[in-house]
């Protein structure tokens, strides 16, 4: 009879594809609690961190000191991490099945959804993801180019992406050059013209998905004043049912911050921010070279699902909101990986806690997981990914408890290296990237900056001397 792998003659051998929180949560519990584990952390991209370095608001620096906990996990000699390495172009499924007995995928919500309106591709109209990567630095996004000469902005969606957007959008050059912004972004900010800015929600406050501290932090920019409609912000009967029922405080909270900034009046600062509730885009309404003019908005009604749900409903009062430059942020969306099964209508990897299941019989594929925003769709904070990958960990232990594994013809951790040496010679090791990152770091004290990020591959191959 054959041993379970997991001893240390033959260890468990386990591939994440993913370098975010997820990627990193994962790879820690596999290695607090498996017997003996070998995991090797793949990523697309040289540096590892996914959202944290590129999704995280650069203005929020204290979100990223969660890296330090990364570095706790990537600092046990059992975890590799081969940065530059894409799942699916340098190495196929049927690479990895040769190498690993489980394979994690970890790869987050790498696009944007659509509103799907008329004039949604007109020119000035962006997903909100690109202009989020763009500021961040992320070399894919790092030519991309918004109109920052228009002096009106409107932004479509009222998560906490949406207030990120609206937020650094509003920052003075001075609050942004003491960040990690993106040297590109910066200079392109500080010529900024815009003046207005837009914040639209399809339902009413109390629905809103952003979150207090990060709505009352709009109310405490150095340079924008910030308000709202007092029609606005006023609950309708059902959403004010609903709040009086719930035993949320937070919701009530958030709907007294709004109506205090409803009662605000402008103080002479050089930007305005309005937060507007109950209106859909229906239309984008452009010129005749194709560029957004305007948003055509749809006022709403809430009305209760059968489930109690309440949602938007329109009504039959239109306005015509002007804005040169628009950003919509209704929510990221998964990206199928070649090989592995997908729910197309969910954006996420076809999964049972965690488990992949085949498209036909939806039962476990044996060997292959997902874990964080692949598994479940963009909800949660970045700690949400903690949980979310020990409940997929845990199912991979029961499996390798059941004898449910890949078995692997190459095993062995230099087997691996050697492929991805020879498929991407120029990958990234962690011990690269705390290199890369000591380099940033030492730029950005010059300056007064937590960094001064790197934002092209051939760059950071440079830095380091290949
Ligand atoms: P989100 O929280 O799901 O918000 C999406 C927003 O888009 C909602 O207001 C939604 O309204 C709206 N929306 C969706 N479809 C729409 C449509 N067709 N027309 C108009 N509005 C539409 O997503 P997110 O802002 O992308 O954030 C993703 C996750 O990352 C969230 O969990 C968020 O909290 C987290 N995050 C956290 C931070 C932080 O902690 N500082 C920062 C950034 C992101 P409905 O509610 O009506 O659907």
């Amino acid at each position: 009879m054959t041993t379970l792998p997991g001893t240390p003659d033959r260890p468990l051998r386990v591939a994440i594809i993913g370098a975010g929180p997820t990627g990193f949560y994962a790879a820690d519990h596999l290695l607090r609690n498996a017997k003996v584990v070998e995991v090797d952390l793949y990523d697309r991209l040289l540096t590892p961190y996914g959202l944290v370095r590129l999704g995280v608001a650069p203005d929020h620096q204290k979100i990223k000191f969660v890296t330090n906990v990364f570095d706790k996990v990537a600092a046990n000699p059992r975890f590799r991490f081969y940065g530059g390495v894409e799942f699916g172009k340098d190495v196929t499924l049927a690479d990895l099945k040769m190498h690993y007995h489980q394979i994690v995928y970890c790869t987050g919500a790498q696009t944007d959804r659509h509103m799907g309106i008329p004039g949604e591709g007109l020119s000035g109209s962006h997903p909100a993801t690109e202009f989020v990567a763009w500021y961040n630095g992320h070399p894919d996004y790092r030519h991309c180019t918004f109109d920052l000469t228009q002096e009106r902005v409107a932004v479509v969606g009222v998560g906490n992406v949406a207030v990120d957007v609206v937020r650094i959008l509003c920052r003075t050059p001075e609050e942004l050059a003491t960040t990690d912004i993106a040297d590109y972004a910066l200079e392109a900010l500080r010529k900024s013209r815009v003046k207005d800015v837009y914040l639209l929600g399809r339902r009413g406050p109390a629905q809103a998905a952003f979150t207090n501290p990060e709505v009352k932090e709009l109310g405490e920019l150095a340079d924008a004043d910030v308000t709202a409609r007092a029609d606005e912000v006023e609950l309708d009967p059902l959403s004010r049912a609903a709040v009086e029922r719930s035993a949320d405080r937070a919701t009530q909270k958030k709907v007294e911050i709004l109506k205090e900034y409803a009662n605000r009046r402008p103080t002479g600062k050089s930007r305005r921010l309005t937060l507007r509730f109950m209106v859909s885009p229906v239309e984008m309404l452009g010129d005749e070279a194709g560029n957004v003019t305007a948003l055509k908005l749809v006022r709403n009604e809430l009305y209760a699902t059968s489930t109690g749900a309440l949602q938007p409903r329109a009504t039959g009062h239109f306005e015509t909101l002007p804005a040169g430059l628009v950003f919509r942020s209704v929510g990221y969306r998964g990206v199928p990986l070649p090989g592995v099964p997908f729910n197309e209508s969910w954006g996420v990897i076809l999964n049972d806690k965690g488990r992949v299941l085949d498209s036909d019989t939806k039962q476990p594929i044996v060997g292959e997981y997902a874990a964080g925003w692949i598994k479940r769709g963009p909800t949660g904070v970045i700690g949400t990914n903690k949980p979310d990958a020990a409940e997929t960990v845990d199912c991979m232990f029961e499996d390798l408890a059941a004898g449910r594994v890949l078995e692997p013809a190459h095993p062995e951790v230099a087997a691996a290296e050697a492929l991805v040496r020879q498929r991407q010679p120029n990958y990234f090791s962690y011990e690269d990237w705390k290199k890369l990152d000591k380099i940033e770091t030492e730029r950005g004290r010059a300056e007064g900056r937590p960094r001064v990020k790197f934002t092209s591959v051939d760059e950071m191959l440079a830095a380091l001397g290949r």
